[in-house]
C-alpha cells in the first residue's frame, strides 16, 4: 500500500531485528516459499528458478503499512533551487520536484532532500549456483545468497524479471532484511558470496554498499549483477566495496540502448573500462536477440572494444535469448547465431568466450587459452571438474584470471 509521509518523519528509523519486524522472515524454508509463489509478484522469481540445484528461499510478507523502516537518505545527489535535486547515480541524471520521484521509482524528493525507498526493502531472495549470474571465474561450483528489491533505471522490451524491475516499492510485497540480518543469512547456509541480483542493484546503491560492508565483516565477498547504467562517481566507490561485477551488455549500438533499453552505451562501456580499472573482477553477459543485435559487424565491433579497452582476460557471455515481456513476437535465439558469435569473438582474439542458456554445449566449458585443454567442466549450473590450482591451469601451469577460492 502506498503511504504518504510527513516531511518530518523521514529520518532514518532505528534498525529493528528482523525477527522482531517480520517475524516469518527467519523461516525461509519451503512452506514460507510456497506461501510467497502464491502471490503473483513473486512467480517471477520462482520461476527463474528452475534446476536441480536452486535452493529457493523466496518469501513475502505482507506490505508493512508503515514503511519508514526501508527509507535512508540517498547518495549522489545534488540540492537545487525550489527544492528540486538532481540525481547523480545514474546517467539519466533526474531532475525532481519535491514529493516526486525519479525515473526508476524508487527514489524520492522529501522537502529538498532525496531518499531512497528501498534499503532492507528485500522482494525476493533465493540462493543460486554462482554459475547462475553467470559468473564463470569467480569461486566455481559455490553459491550465492541472492537478493533484490523493486526497481531499475532502464525498460528494457526483454526483461525477464519484469513483475519486479518495472514496478515501484508499493506494487510488490516485500521483507524488511537489513544488512546485518543478510551477512548472518548468507553465513548460515554457507554462501561465500552475496549477490546483488535480479533486478538492478544501481537503483538499490546504498543497500547494497551496506550489505557489503556486513557481509566482509563476516568474511562474505559480495558480487553485483547490473546493466552497468551507472555515473563514475558512485561505481567508483562502489568498487571499492565489492568483489565482483558481472556486466549486462545489451547490444554494441546506440540504437539499441535507445529503442529496447531505454538507457544509453556509452555510460556503460565507461563503466566496463572503470571496473576493470580498478581491478574489480567482471565478466560480460550478451544476450543475444534474433534480429536486433546478433550482426556479425557487431560482434566482431563488441570483440574489438573489449579487447582493446579491457584486455583478452575478460570473460564474454553469448547467452541465448527466449520471448519474454514486450519481446515475444521473437523466436529463440538459434544456438548456431550464439556460435557465430562465439566464432568471431574467438577470432578477435579473446581467451574466454562462452555460449549461455544452451545446457550442455561445449562452450559451456573453460579451456586453457595456452594448452587448450578443459579446466573447467560445466553443464548448466552444475561444475563436474575443475582443473586449475593456484590460479594456474593444471596441466600447462599458465595463469587463469579469476577468483578461484575464498
Ligand atoms: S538512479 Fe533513478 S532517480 Fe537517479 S538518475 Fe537514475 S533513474 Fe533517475
Amino acid at each position: 500500500m502506498s503511504k504518504k509521509y510527513d516531511l518530518e518523519l523521514v529520518e532514518a528509523p532505528p534498525i529493528q531485528e528482523v525477527s522482531a519486524a517480520v517475524p516469518e522472515l527467519a523461516a525461509f524454508d519451503r512452506r514460507a516459499f510456497l506461501k510467497a509463489a502464491s502471490y503473483p509478484c513473486l512467480a517471477v522469481c520462482a520461476g527463474a528458478l528452475i534446476g536441480p540445484q536452486a535452493t529457493v528461499l523466496s518469501y513475502a510478507a505482507p506490505a508493512a503499512e508503515d514503511d519508514s523502516q526501508f527509507i535512508r537518505e540517498a547518495r549522489f545527489y545534488e540540492k537545487l533551487p525550489y527544492k528540486k535535486i538532481k540525481c547523480r547515480l545514474c546517467p539519466r541524471e533526474c531532475v525532481i520536484d519535491d514529493r516526486e520521484r525519479g525515473y526508476c521509482g524508487v527514489r524520492e524528493n522529501r522537502g529538498g532532500a532525496y531518499y531512497t525507498l528501498v534499503h532492507s526493502r528485500v522482494v525476493t531472495a533465493h540462493i543460486d549456483p554462482i554459475e547462475k549470474k553467470p559468473l564463470f571465474h569467480f569461486l566455481p561450483g559455490t553459491i550465492a545468497f541472492s537478493i533484490a528489491t523493486a526497481g531499475c533505471n532502464v525498460n528494457c522490451k526483454m526483461c525477464q524479471n519484469w513483475e519486479i524491475s518495472q514496478v515501484r516499492p508499493e506494487q510488490v510485497r516485500s521483507s524488511y532484511a537489513p544488512p546485518q540480518k543478510v551477512a548472518e543469512l548468507a553465513q548460515t547456509n554457507k554462501c561465500p558470496s552475496i549477490a546483488y541480483t535480479y533486478s538492478e542493484p544501481v537503483i538499490f546503491y546504498e543497500y547494497v554498499a551496506d550489505c557489503a560492508d556486513a557481509g566482509h565483516a563476516l568474511g562474505t565477498k559480495s558480487v553485483v549483477i547490473t546493466g552497468g547504467f551507472i555515473q563514475q562517481d558512485p561505481l567508483e566507490k562502489l568498487c571499492r566495496q565489492v568483489d565482483a561485477i558481472k556486466v549486462d551488455l545489451k547490444a554494441y549500438s546506440e540504437k539499441f540502448y535507445k529503442e529496447v533499453v531505454n538507457g544509453q552505451l556509452k555510460p556503460v562501456l565507461d563503466a566496463l573500462v572503470t571496473i576493470r580499472k580498478h581491478g574489480v573482477w567482471n565478466e560480460i553477459v550478451y544476450l543475444v536477440i534474433p534480429t536486433l543485435n546478433d550482426s556479425d559487424a557487431e560482434f566482431k565491433g563488441l570483440s574489438r572494444w573489449v579487447k582493446s579497452e579491457l584486455g583478452p582476460d575478460v570473460p564474454v557471455h553469448f547467452t541465448r535469448f527466449y520471448p519474454e515481456y514486450l519481446l515475444k513476437n521473437l523466436p529463440p535465439t538459434p544456438v548456431e547465431t550464439l556460435e557465430r558469435g562465439k566464432a568471431i569473438a574467438d577470432a578477435e582474439g579473446l581467451h574466454y568466450v562462452y555460449i549461455g542458456n544452451v545446457p550442455g554445449h561445449p562452450a559451456e566449458n573453460t579451456y586453457c587459452p595456452n594448452c587448450h585443454k578443459m579446466i573447467v567442466e560445466r553443464t548448466g549450473f552444475t561444475i563436474s571438474a575443475v582443473r586449475i590450482h593456484k590460479g594456474k591451469c593444471q596441466y600447462c601451469r599458465h595463469p587463469i584470471p579469476g577468483v578461484w577460492g575464498v
